[in-house]
């Protein structure tokens, strides 16, 4: 018989799949990283179990302990998981801009939801930041994640995500593409694709209202790049440890408009029902266009499933509301008119 022993051994070894008309424009073949098929629908699968295992190898993490997270939801799925599976119980800390469905879908898996506002500075007491790191003091046999500085995140992708894209493309990839937040999965894939090949170009992908672009190029924190955004998943107001601004050639910015309404290009023309971080990484490709030539293979990684984002840019009220409907009918006119 072939079975997996728990849920946690189906994570990894996701497809990679050609994208067609939404990339009609790139010469090069351009594949998608769908990390969709992962159990917990999204790339964080990976890093939430390396987390704690290396966790209990360090003594870090005891059994009947609690698990502690300021997360944006999927990172809180893969440890919900994990923690089901290894007996553990989970507090997630979550800002009150993330959807109502990741919310819901973190408590479905048993953890405890902690909702903090989003507009507040990181040092505030109210923050996510703050409330993760003080929950953790406070709670006994509990372990703060930190998936921001934590190194087994983006070893996580350096050991799994790295090697499965080269073994796919058979050592043929020439440039990798992906969302930047906490910088796990662009620091550990680009440092081992980088190592297997120098010339492999990695190209961050970060919002309007996010710090990392301006300091990859200047190496300035300028906290005026910082306000408030949509994008899920994307961008940050802080430099974590796990960017690893080395392996990194440059960054595009993308708007919460564009990254939407690619978002449901992706669905729509593909098939591939992704999240908001997904249509902003395509996008992000698109602009980085001149970058690309016919025997080029681009890899773009898709980190988490569209059912997060039935309620959100999935919606045609929540998109007319912030005026990004009238973008999507000009971009499907223009398509009718190629
Ligand atoms: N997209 C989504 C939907 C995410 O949840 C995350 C994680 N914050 C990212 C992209 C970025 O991945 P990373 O944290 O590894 O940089």
């Amino acid at each position: 018989m072939k079975y997996s022993k728990n849920i946690l051994e189906t994570i990894g070894n996701t497809p990679l799949v050609k994208l067609n008309k939404v990339v009609k424009d790139i010469d090069a073949l351009v594949l998608a990283k769908v990390e969709t098929f992962n159990p917990g629908n999204s790339a964080k699968d990976r890093m939430a179990v390396k987390l704690i295992e290396d966790a209990e190898a360090k003594g870090l993490l005891k059994p009947g302990g609690t698990i502690i997270e300021g997360t944006s939801g999927n990172t809180g799925m893969g440890l919900a998981l994990a923690a089901i599976v290894k007996g553990y119980k989970l507090i997630c800390v979550i800002s009150d801009k993330q959807s109502k469905e990741k919310m819901d879908i973190l408590r479905a898996v048993g953890s405890e939801v902690v909702v903090c506002p989003t507009n507040v500075e990181p040092e505030d007491p109210r923050s996510y930041y703050s409330v993760s790191k003080r929950l953790a003091t406070e709670t006994p046999n509990s372990w703060y994640v930190n998936q921001y500085d934590n190194p087994s995140n983006a070893l996580a992708h350096y050991e799994q995500t790295g090697p499965e894209i080269w073994e796919q493309t058979e050592g043929k990839i020439t440039h990798f593409v992906v969302g930047v937040g906490t910088g796990g999965t662009i620091s550990g894939i680009g440092k081992y694709l980088k190592e297997k090949n120098p010339a492999i170009k990695i190209w961050g992908i970060d919002t309007y209202g996010s710090v990392f672009k301006k300091y990859h190029e200047t190496g300035i924190f300028d906290e005026n790049e910082i306000y408030p955004y949509i994008t899920e998943g994307i961008g940050e107001d802080i430099l974590p440890k796990n960017v690893d601004f080395s392996v990194i050639n440059g960054f595009t910015k993308v708007t919460d408009k564009d990254g939407a309404v690619y978002t449901r290009k992706l669905a729509k023309e593909e098939g591939i029902f992704c999240g908001n971080s997904a249509g902003s990484a395509v996008k992000g490709l698109l602009q980085l266009k001149k970058h690309f030539s016919k025997d080029d293979v681009v890899v773009v990684l898709f980190h988490d499933h569209g059912s997060r984002y039935v309620g959100k840019m999935y919606n045609d009220d929540w998109m007319r509301e912030r005026g990004f409907l009238e973008e999507e009918k000009m971009i499907a006119i223009d398509l009718i008119q190629d």
